[in-house]
């Protein structure tokens, strides 16, 4: 009788952050389990716990050393990575005795620190044959299997003023395109329906590679967003952009759109509205060129769903500037809003603005802003009552089905609930058509009547 095989060394793995972050944990996760390393879910199971950290606000901050404290307190041996690993003198200071610090997409350090903590168990049988982190090869994935994001830079040229990340994550470095659209194949075959394009800037996609052509599947792509579309919409899935920048030239995928090759669907974060405002925060500041553009698309795509992001108590904003932003919201009648009050970022260049708006003013602005979108969206909503609209089912709940139209990106935006979802027999994962029935400020309610 043979001995039982040595158990695989484990590691416990807490994720922090953004969709860029989790794309960093996934990476970090499929090489652990191909070498070997078991991921488990309590520090009482794991002989070293990896963080994978936050740096952007303060708030994700003090999460981030919060979360450190915690596996220190629990388990004693600590990895932390991440962007919060730029700052290593805060950790250091908080907690001397974490293992190792290394910052965003530093996969080689993170392996390095488990690999002298926990040595990788040797297996004459499968060294030489590379284990595969999934049954479908396509890596650890930490999304459900229907969805998944799909990372094509690191890094921003740009230099917005309330924003530390270049300084974090550095200049863009584009990947090249056939890489990502060998991946995104990959993740099409292992049964991904929808692929949610992220980067810091996914409008300035190959300028640092100067757009770069490339071959995939026997034809030249070059590494420019559009381009990236098209390739993308060779493969039969829902493609979803996120983190545009609004450049000009984000007019030229809208007729992808137009012709169900890409989602109807732009995230592209305007901050503000205020020309001067925008000024100050180092973004482009052209709005009436913005609501100019905002209706072209609509006139060539007119499903299209704008989702947005915004800062109001910038800095000097004034309430003259504030009122503009209200203004703007009624004009371009944007599908789906996030909006924060301004915190200053440690390291930010928006620290040294004079006239910082007072705490209860920005808490009561934010109220209006997010309170004459609610009824912006709310109508919006209302008016799909009656359409037949394509979702994608996410979860069954009951006899509930949980999906989301071409309109929805998985987290931030609304959701369809289909009443009939069990009885009409959908699965997670599945395309259905559903006819709307109602709808309040996020939601939307409906019944399946075909499915594929
Ligand atoms: S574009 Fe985004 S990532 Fe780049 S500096 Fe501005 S806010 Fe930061």
């Amino acid at each position: 009788m043979s001995a039982s095989a040595p158990a695989n060394p484990k590691v416990g793995f807490v994720s922090l952050g953004c969709p860029k972050a989790l794309v960093d944990s996934e990476r970090i996760l499929t090489q652990l389990r191909v070498e070997g390393y078991d991921i488990v879910q309590t520090y009482d199971d794991a002989d070293v716990v990896v963080v994978n950290t936050c740096g952007f606000i303060d708030s994700a901050v003090t999460e981030s050393l919060d979360a450190i404290g915690e596996a220190i307190a629990e388990n004693g041996k600590v990895i932390v990575t991440g962007c919060l690993g730029k700052r290593s003198e805060l950790i250091r200071e908080a907690h001397p005795d974490v293992l190792s610090i290394s910052g965003p997409q530093d996969y080689g350090s993170v392996m390095s620190a488990v690999h002298a903590a926990l040595p990788p168990r040797h297996d004459p049988f499968v060294d030489l044959v590379p284990r595969r982190a999934a049954d479908n090869d396509i890596g650890v994935k930490l999304t459900p299997k229907h969805y998944a994001y799909l990372k094509i830079s690191e890094g921003c040229n740009h230099r917005c003023s309330f924003c530390i990340i270049p300084s974090m994550r550095g200049d863009l470095v584009s990947r090249p395109v056939d890489e990502v659209l060998r991946e995104a194949e990959k993740l099409a075959m292992g049964g991904v329906k929808e692929l949610l394009v992220i980067s810091q800037d996914t409008s300035a996609y190959g300028v640092d590679v100067k757009y770069a052509e490339r071959q995939w599947r026997g034809k030249g792509y070059q590494t420019r967003m559009k381009a990236l579309c098209e390739g993308l919409s060779e493969l039969g899935v829902w493609t979803r952009l996120h983190y545009v920048y609004p450049y000009p030239h984000v007019d030229e995928i809208i007729p992808l759109m137009a012709d169900d090759k890409l989602l109807p669907y732009l995230d592209i974060p305007f901050q503000h509205a205020s020309p001067r405002v925008l000024k100050l925060m180092k973004r482009p500041g052209a709005v009436d060129k913005t609501l100019e553009r905002i209706q072209r698309w609509r006139s060539i795509a007119p499903d299209i769903a704008i989702r947005s992001t915004f800062i109001v108590g910038f800095p000097g904003e004034t309430d003259a500037e504030f009122e503009e932003l209200l203004d703007f919201l009624d004009e371009a009648q944007l599908d789906r809003v996030g909006a924060f009050a301004y915190s200053p970022v440690d390291g930010a260049k928006a620290n040294d603005l004079p006239d910082p708006v007072p705490d209860e003013v920005k808490q009561e602005r934010l109220a209006r802003f997010m309170e004459r979108q609610a009824e912006i969206s709310a109508a919006k909503l209302e008016a799909k009552v009656g359409s037949r609209q394509r979702c994608l089912v996410d979860a069954i709940d009951g006899e509930l089905a949980i999906a989301r139209s071409m309109a929805d990106a998985p987290e931030i935006d609304g959701l369809v609930q289909i009443q009939n979802g069990e009885s009409a027999g959908l699965r997670v994962g599945q395309f259905v058509d559903v006819e709307i029935m109602g709808s309040d400020e996020h939601d939307l309610f409906g019944e399946a009547v075909e499915n594929d």
